[in-house]
């Protein structure tokens, strides 16, 4: 008996990595280090005992859909429809739709690398062709390359990522709405993912109406604290919400996951004051790194990319590995040769780490 043979584009695919190690300190998966708010457990407990298991969950997740809405139309003083948003299992699961509904064969997705390996991981995983633009060596996009390129390669879809995982930089609004013109001429679709939208000062929601072809992705698993729950989402136009419907498995959000996102929404202040936080906390390591022989980009984000100066990427992540402390190793990706992450913790996380890596640069 031979095994079957998989896809020939599955064939040459590697799986995505991000090695777990056991350590004290884990900055590695930009996760938030704060749980979310213990009144959440309780009513969460409570709420699952009121759940009927027997039934299939609200194939529309109409509650959850509409509270979304409400809270990130709060800024613009006016609610996202119901119709305008769509949850999945992680903005992922969000990514996957988009390429499941707007990719395909004979398609392709633009991606401006050093950029989320998962934009293009799941492209290719739904049949995508992919291509790819550099950017700058400062980690910027030339907003004329990334215009030409659009126009060049005609996507199906454009990623953007503001902030940039994993670079930590903002998409300037003039760069965002000079590409999405440029979509706009080639008759694509614009997707800008917002991870780490609320870290951010300018977010690409501002743009998003039926006349647009751009939507926003969201996910609870970084600002949300709520990484295990999986769940992600867009805004965007209600056209394209209709079509993803269309892609995804029905009853695909389950009852529980409704719940807790649910109920998550109900504590908005202290996620912002978690962000508050952490953005207080990003500018300490800033500061830190600042004082050690590392180039470092500014960040926007709860992470901040650098790059020691005196010793190899390769050399320094294991050696803070032997400290108890996981960050990121992006030595060798394409375009971040000896280039490290780290998330920004606790300020105990970020203390350790701090001085764990004034050790190992011997400064
Ligand atoms: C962490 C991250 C996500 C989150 O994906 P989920 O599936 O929602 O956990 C999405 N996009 C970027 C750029 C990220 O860094």
């Amino acid at each position: 008996m031979a095994r079957p043979s998989v896809r020939d584009d599955v064939a040459l695919m590697d799986g995505y990595h991000s090695p777990q190690v056991e350590v004290d300190v884990r900055l590695n998966t930009n996760e938030a280090p704060e749980p979310p708010p213990a009144a959440f457990d309780e009513r969460l407990a409570a709420g699952i005992t009121a759940l009927d298991w027997n039934r299939y969950p609200d194939r529309a997740a109409g509650e959850l859909r509409t509270r979304i809405g409400s809270i990130e139309g709060l800024p613009y003083g006016q609610p996202f429809a119901l119709d305008q948003v769509f949850a999945a299992n992680g903005s992922n699961e969000v990514l996957q739709s988009l390429c499941l509904a707007y990719g395909g064969t004979g398609r392709s997705v633009l991606t401006f690398e050093p950029t989320y390996a998962l934009h293009s991981h799941i492209a290719k995983v739904c049949g995508t062709g992919v291509v790819s633009e550099q950017r700058e060596s400062d980690f910027t996009l030339d907003v004329d390359a990334a215009v030409a390129a659009v126009r060049h390669h005609r996507p199906a879809i454009t990623f953007l990522c503001s902030p940039n995982n994993p670079t930590g930089r903002v998409e300037p609004e003039s760069t965002v709405r000079s590409v999405l013109d440029a979509v706009h001429e080639v008759d694509g679709l614009l997707v800008v993912d917002e991870a780490y939208g609320q870290f951010a000062a300018w977010s690409a929601l501002e743009l998003i109406d039926d006349s647009n072809s751009v939507v926003v992705t969201r996910t609870y698993s970084k600002t949300w604290s709520a990484a295990s729950l999986r769940l992600g989402y867009l805004i965007g136009p209600s056209w394209v919400v209709d079509e993803l419907d269309k892609v995804v498995l029905p009853y695909h959000l389950d009852g529980l996951t409704q719940l807790a996102g649910n109920l998550a929404l109900d504590f908005l202040d202290e996620m912002n004051q978690r962000v508050a936080r952490l953005v207080e906390q990003r500018g300490r390591v800033a500061e830190g790194l600042a004082a050690l022989p590392v180039e470092q980009w500014p960040s926007e984000a709860n992470f901040i990319l650098f790059r020691p100066t005196v010793r190899s990427g390769e050399e320094v992540w294991s050696e803070l590995v032997d400290r108890s402390v996981l960050i990121r190793n992006c030595a060798s990706w394409p375009g971040l040769d000896d280039c490290l992450r780290v998330t920004i913790g606790t300020p105990e996380e970020n203390d350790r780490f701090l001085a764990a890596l004034e050790e190992v640069l011997g400064s």
